[in-house]
């Protein structure tokens, strides 16, 4: 597992002007002495505004999603290029909200994930089963699927994304997988990883799913779970922070 976890906040389409800036200015007055890295993943939008907001401090910026293209005659996206000129270190690709209401394919994440990459980007690639299929005892293929998907379209980069594991029934529902189950998909994903590439071990493979301060520690104590994507608990400093400190 990589030497020190990725904490990573989902806002998803929340916020305003003023309150990330007192979010943001509490996280990082909070985040102290933190040896993960934390980071927060804004609407587009306000990414210029965290990028003034977090500077001086150790807080990392990402976004929740990224164009598969370049430039061009693609209305309403927007590139990797320009994340970058924003600061932007991560961005998230995958998060099943996009798989499900804007039908986005395996093959589509794993470009958006091979676009990010090739702007210096690290993409948060995010795998997850619905209820539905785990119930019908898929979820290790449907995993697979989606990883294999990313592999194959990135070839030896892969060592360079973050996985991130969110079964869709857990994602802002309250019902959190128990570690147990949690490290037995993390487990999977790091075998798949690692025959795929020689630095399997420095993949951050982060877990999410109604994370929370009173949760995050057993999960994190898992061998395979490097970190978390945090959405509703990452809305309150006080909550987001308690999380961090799990992760010291
Ligand atoms: P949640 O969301 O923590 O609110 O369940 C996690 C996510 O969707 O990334």
């Amino acid at each position: 597992m990589p030497s020190h976890k990725l904490i990573a906040g989902n806002w998803k389409m929340n916020g305003s002007l003023a309150e990330n800036e007192a979010l943001v200015r509490a996280i990082a007055a909070g985040m102290g002495e933190a040896t993960c890295t934390v980071a927060v993943c804004a609407p587009a939008l306000y990414l210029g505004q965290l990028q003034q907001l977090r500077a001086g401090s150790r807080l990392e910026a990402g976004a929740q999603d990224v164009s598969a293209h370049t430039q061009g005659a693609y209305t309403g996206e927007v590139s990797a290029k320009m994340l970058k000129e924003f600061g932007v270190r991560y961005a998230i690709v995958g998060h099943s909200e996009r798989r499900q209401y804007h039908h986005e394919s395996d093959a589509l994440v794993a470009d958006k994930a091979k676009a990010a990459l090739a702007s210096g980007i690290t993409p948060i690639v995010c795998v997850g089963e619905t209820l539905a299929e785990r119930e019908a005892g898929k979820t290790e293929e449907v995993v697979k699927r989606q990883l294999a998907a990313v592999i194959h379209t990135n070839g030896h980069c892969i060592s360079e994304v973050v996985v991130a594991y969110e079964p869709v029934w857990a994602i802002g529902t309250g019902k959190t997988a128990t570690p147990e189950m949690a490290q037995q998909v993390h487990a999977v994903l790091r075998a798949q990883l690692k025959a795929a590439t020689d630095h399997a071990d420095r993949v951050h493979i982060l877990y999410g799913g109604s994370m929370n301060a009173a949760n995050a520690q057993a999960l994190l104590a898992q061998p395979d779970i490097d970190g978390g994507l945090v959405g509703g608990a990452s809305l309150k400093a006080a909550d987001f922070l308690q999380i961090v400190a799990a992760a010291r």
